[in-house]
């Protein structure tokens, strides 16, 4: 009966249709390596701010033992007795109150630096663990994705040679009216009959009409949706 062929056809299809539709969207979720690429980003900057904050330090480091050099070069010309003036020793001495403060300064900022570059230590390694934590989630999924792309690529190929058998059973005439119902119908040119309705668009069917879905010489089609009936 040929309505129950292309019934047959049908369910191969949808069928198809719904695993094709699921290697798509597992594609999809392969191709996008957004979290990925976020969490390697994140990596990065917060590598190259640990590196900003190691130098940053090394600045601090040297220009406080600059000032240090400086003092005790300033201190040793203040007492080492080669100086005599009044007015030059007063302006030594004035020399060193300052760089006393400036090393005072100096020092703060050195250990702000070292605070600075603990804090980008731990933001570098918090960053690290979540990247390998992202990739280790990641190679996991892609695995998982992969094999069940492969299942449903196998299914597929079974489904294909079942169509084929099927196929080769219709008339082509009958076979191109599916084709053309399939696409224009959301992929569904067949629909089952139940309670004296058409089971894709609910509409109730004649009985002139239901008679003719029962006859096995010919097609019947809802007169509502326009789809092929089949009674099981
Ligand atoms: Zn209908």
């Amino acid at each position: 009966m040929l309505a129950f062929q292309l019934y047959q056809l049908q369910q191969v299809d949808s069928e198809r249709d719904a695993l094709e539709k699921r290697v798509a969207e597992l594609e999809a979720l392969l191709a996008d390596r957004r979290a990925l690429l976020s969490a390697e980003e994140g990596a990065q900057k917060a590598k190259a701010a640990y590196r900003a904050a190691q130098r940053a330090l090394q600045e601090a480091e040297a220009k406080a033992q600059g000032l240090r050099d400086k003092l005790s070069r300033t201190e040793n010309t203040l007492y080492g007795g080669s100086v005599t003036n009044p007015r030059e020793l007063q302006a030594l001495q004035a020399e060193v109150e300052m760089l006393k403060r400036h090393l005072e300064a100096a020092e703060d900022a050195q250990l702000e630096a070292m605070l600075a570059l603990e804090e980008a230590e731990k933001a570098l390694n918090a960053a690290e663990e979540h990247l390998k934590a992202v990739k280790t989630e990641r190679n996991t999924q892609e695995a998982r994705w992969r094999g069940e792309i492969a299942s449903l690529q196998e299914k597929i190929e079974r489904l294909g040679k079942r169509r084929q058998a099927i196929v080769g059973a219709i008339p082509a005439e009958a076979l191109s009216l599916y084709e053309k119902l399939r696409s224009k119908r959301g992929g569904q040119a067949v629909a089952l009959v139940s309670d004296g309705a058409c089971d894709a668009c609910g509409a109730p069917l004649p009985p002139p009409v239901l008679q003719a879905a029962r006859s096995s010489e010919s097609i019947a089609f809802c007169p509502t949706c326009g789809r092929i009936l089949c009674i099981l």
